[in-house]
């Protein structure tokens, strides 16, 4: 009898897995709440990039000037924008459920819990109804963080999620966090000509990247007028109408930080990290250990309880889509055995990431930093952008590639880069990264001419 797999969460760490579990052969039941495409499609990667797509085409038009064409100042179509973001959501989530189909997977519309270790419960308006597992993975992801000290009102007091678009576009607002969502978020409502404000609790901007990185997209910022509040944390987030100001329509938010100083502007939007979504999900019925509410794997992505696996942002590895997948991959190569044959273990240490802010920042592997900080020798090179001729070409030589290799044997062990297309970019030191190939492989690799990746060959020298 083929495997019985049940899948709780549609995002993409829920529907890799079940794509592949029922490639290879098991019988695939995945349960949703929401939609499938889960978090990722509807709130967070697909639209947040969607508007900072958009955003990026007006940042582009700020450059016109110097290609030779006329300034232009384009504006802002709301109605048009949130019918893109819906349409391009609407489309990979109608991709994503023809896939799941396409492989035999059933899909169940409903909220799941455990009601033992193999039993799980699935509530939806049509009733309640139990499944049989012999194996189970929970792919539950996670939603936003709420500090106690702050109560979003979706209008002006905003979190992550009513920003795509918002119902007013800010005229200013302030950006709580100064992570990787919220330098985005920055980039974003500053390219809609937002006077933005960023609250960043460290002296830094991206806490634990690179500082050569950092102070790249920290100089960009205050070039558009983005005002840092560095080394504050936020205390209280308050709105305030007076009456007179309610009538004439003039709203403020006021944030309050620890070390008194006082933000005001229009909205303000959090971006602190988030929380798993794993309470209400019966774990303990199960059996399954947490750990502050993330479920705890080990390298196959196993809980304590050896046939639930758990996948995604409520694993507590790195948050990230793409790491989301691969490990739903891994789990459905695990549950139906193929790790015995042939399997790669997940390398979270090799993940590649971006920031799609402007410009692009994006890094994979060992960082600069890291490696000092365990007196491990490596070779750093840097080659600008301003180096190459497609740059030039762009009329944008911002940013450079660094590369990151051994001294003895010349294998590349990281990199960074940051500038126009950074996220694309990257693939290559990726590749270099997971296949433990050389600088000399990129080097004598024939590149394309213009191409920014001319700066990747050189700095791979
Ligand atoms: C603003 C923002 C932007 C981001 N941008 C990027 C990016 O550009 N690139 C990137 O790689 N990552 C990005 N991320 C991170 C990425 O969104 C997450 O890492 C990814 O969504 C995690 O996937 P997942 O499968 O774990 O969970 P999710 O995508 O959250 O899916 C989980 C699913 O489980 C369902 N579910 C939960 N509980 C139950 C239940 N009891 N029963 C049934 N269903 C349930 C939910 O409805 C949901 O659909 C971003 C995050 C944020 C906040």
């Amino acid at each position: 009898m083929a495997t019985r797999f049940v899948i709780i969460g549609g995002g993409p760490a829920g529907n890799t897995a079940a794509t592949y579990a029922a490639r290879l052969g098991a019988q695939v039941t995945l349960v949703e709440r929401d939609v499938i495409g889960g978090a990722a499609h509807l709130w967070d990667c697909i639209p947040s990039k969607t508007m900072i797509a958009t955003g990026g085409a007006i940042a582009f038009t700020r450059r016109l000037e110097g290609m030779g064409l006329e300034q232009q100042q384009p504006e802002v179509d709301v109605d048009a924008l949130t019918e893109r973001i819906e349409s391009i959501k609407t489309r990979l989530q109608h991709g994503t459920t023809r896939l799941l189909s396409s492989q035999g997977v059933e899909m169940v519309h409903g909220s799941a819990r455990f009601l033992g270790p193999n039993e799980v419960e699935v509530t939806s308006p049509d009733g309640v109804r139990i499944l049989h597992a012999d194996a189970v993975l929970i792919a539950t992801g996670s939603r936003p963080r709420i500090p106690e000290w702050c109560r979003p009102d979706g209008d002006r007091i905003l979190i992550t999620r009513d920003c795509y678009p918002p119902k007013v576009f800010p005229e200013s607002i302030t950006v709580v966090g100064s992570g990787v969502t919220g330098v985005e978020f920055v980039h974003m409502f500053s390219s809609f000509g937002a006077k933005v404000t960023l609250v960043v609790s460290r002296q830094q901007v991206l806490p634990g990247k690179d500082p050569e990185v950092a102070a790249v997209l920290e100089d960009d910022f205050l070039r558009r007028g983005v005002r840092l509040l560095k080394g504050a944390r936020a205390t209280a987030i308050e709105r305030v109408t007076s009456e007179e100001g309610a009538e004439s329509g003039v709203d403020e938010v006021v944030v309050r930080c620890d070390d008194g100083r006082v933000v005001r502007s229009s909205h303000a939007v959090l971006a602190i990290g988030s929380v798993p979504n794993t309470d209400g999900l019966g774990l303990e019925l199960a059996g399954v250990e947490t750990d502050r509410g993330y479920v705890t794997i080990n390298r196959h992505c196993q809980s304590n309880v050896v046939h639930i696996y758990a996948a995604g942002d409520m694993s507590g590895k790195l948050p990230l889509s793409s790491v989301a997948s691969m490990q739903g991959r891994k789990v459905a190569e695990h549950v139906m055995g193929l790790h015995k044959v042939a399997h790669r273990h997940l390398d979270y240490d090799k993940a590649a990431s971006a920031i799609f802010t402007e410009p692009e920042i994006a890094d994979v592997g060992l960082a600069e930093a890291d490696a000092f900080a365990v007196g491990r020798k490596i070779r750093v090179t840097k080659v600008p952008f301003s180096s190459t001729p497609k740059a030039l070409i762009n009329n944008d030589w911002r940013g450079f590639v660094k590369i990151i290799s051994d001294p003895a044997t010349g294998v590349v062990l990281g990199g960074s880069i940051v500038g126009r297309h950074a996220a694309e970019l990257i693939s290559v030191i990726a590749l270099a990264v997971t296949a433990n190939l050389k600088v000399t492989d990129i080097v004598e690799s024939l590149l394309v001419h213009p191409a920014l990746s001319e700066a990747l060959a050189e700095a791979a020298e």
